[in-house]
């Protein structure tokens, strides 16, 4: 099997914006050819099936596998719930794309999350999370972790100060998403690390809205990054899928264990269907960065807009942060309509080419109103999303439609 090792772009140092990246020598691949990220998400994991040649990892809908003699495995493979090879195949290129040595795919991003909270806590023990989280994991923390003993408390995690300020005794994980959802706030994930490794706690990375290509944890010092694979990974709105990805391989095998025995995998189909929206993650991601920096452009600049959320905005408070964790600004971008939550909701109504709907990361824009829609858990909570905010999820269709579009919605 080949090894690919991810060129990783050096924390604290601006990165080119340009997808050809330079290469950069990293410790410990003296023996490998470090390979650009748009090559690894092609062909690491991805090697042509032994059996047949064919080129890409085939579907392997299959429960189970004929054993030489009890125990007698022939591939390794014994029950598609402990490992399926079409599984193994994305899990070895998240793995690959995150610069991690261990990629573990699930049936969803929150029964990712479910996975790695039921691994790391029991009851008892304490977990920060971001006072601006995505709503199911807010709900599965709150409603349901908290059930079994667990705590939790809230911090504004792009203050390091504030989220060191929150730990307990008992504190085990930090939880972050930056950006983070629907608010692009941005935490600094270097800083974050410190604060953790101090403290002998677990950095938990909720990487969703940047995806590996924009933005890479583990090299700035996370221990755990977690991803809906529903959204930019798989990107074409046509599957739901979760993924965790470690270096630590200790904490990989508890994972891994924990995966086998909670049981919410991804299938072969769904796998197959992240890995080959994985192949034009980049490509993607380079056009959702650039539609959304005009249309955060015009947003700004137009008088039935009061605010607009975009970190690449020189006035964003988190701007400085981005710039040095992320190599471009990401697809999402939020803003605050006058005339509140009715004139929002309208704005919503009125979009025609941005399709209404929940989700975010697929190659056609969706609009949603946050606090009715993907938010609505977080009602009354110190989580609770302004009633005038609208999330758009920008796509890759022509800037100028989508420009036309949102001028016609807004009035
Ligand atoms: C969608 C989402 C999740 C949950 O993922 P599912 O695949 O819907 O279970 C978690 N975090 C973020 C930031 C998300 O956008």
């Amino acid at each position: 099997m080949r090894s690919f090792v991810c060129i990783h772009y050096p924390a604290n140092q601006k990165v080119p914006k340009s997808s050809v990246a330079r290469p950069t020598t990293l410790g410990g691949m003296s023996e490998q050819h470090p390979q650009h990220f748009e090559t690894v998400a092609i062909h690491a994991g991805q090697e042509p099936d032994e059996a047949t040649g064919a080129v890409v990892p085939p579907i392997y809908q299959v429960s189970t596998y004929k054993q030489d003699g009890v125990g007698g495995l022939r591939g390794g493979y014994e029950y598609s719930r402990s490992a399926n090879p079409t599984r193994t195949a994305l899990e070895e290129n998240l793995a690959a794309l995150d610069g991690g040595r261990r990629g573990l795919a699930f049936a969803s991003g929150l029964a990712a999350e479910d996975c790695l909270l039921r691994t790391l806590l029991v009851p008892g023990d304490h977990v920060v999370i971001p006072n601006d989280a995505y709503g199911g994991t807010f709900r599965l923390i709150s409603k349901v972790v908290e059930r079994w003993g667990v705590e939790w408390s809230v911090a504004d995690t792009s203050d390091p100060k504030a989220v060191r300020d929150a730990l307990r005794p008992r504190t085990k994980a930090i939880w972050v998403e930056t950006p983070s959802n629907p608010l692009l706030g941005i935490s600094d994930i270097s800083a974050l690390a410190a604060v953790a490794r101090e403290a002998g706690v677990k950095l938990v990375v909720d990487n969703t809205f940047a995806s590996p290509y924009l933005q890479q944890p583990l090299g700035l010092g996370a221990d755990v990054v977690v991803y809906s694979t529903t959204k930019y990974m798989g990107g074409h709105s046509d599957v739901v899928g979760g993924a965790l990805v470690v270096n630590d391989d200790a904490l990989g095998e508890e994972l891994a264990y924990h995966q086998n025995a909670m049981g919410a995998v991804a299938g072969p189909f769904d796998a197959w269907l992240v890995m080959r929206g994985i192949k034009t993650l980049a490509v993607r991601m380079d056009r959702h960065s650039a539609n959304a920096a005009r249309i955060a452009e015009l947003l700004t600049s137009h008088s039935k807009v009061t605010r607009v959320y975009y970190p690449g905005l020189a006035e964003h408070p988190g701007h400085e942060v981005a710039s040095k964790q992320m190599r471009s600004f990401g697809g999402m971008v939020s803003f605050q309509v006058a005339g509140g939550e009715q004139a929002a909701v309208e704005v919503c109504n009125r979009a025609k080419l941005f399709t209404l709907g929940e989700s975010l990361g697929g190659v056609e824009s969706l609009i949603e109103h946050p606090g009715l829609m993907t938010h609505a858990s977080t009602a009354g909570s110190l989580l609770e999303v302004p009633a005038d905010l609208v999330r758009l999820s920008v796509g890759i269709e022509s800037v100028d439609d989508l420009v036309a579009d949102l001028t016609q919605a807004l009035g």
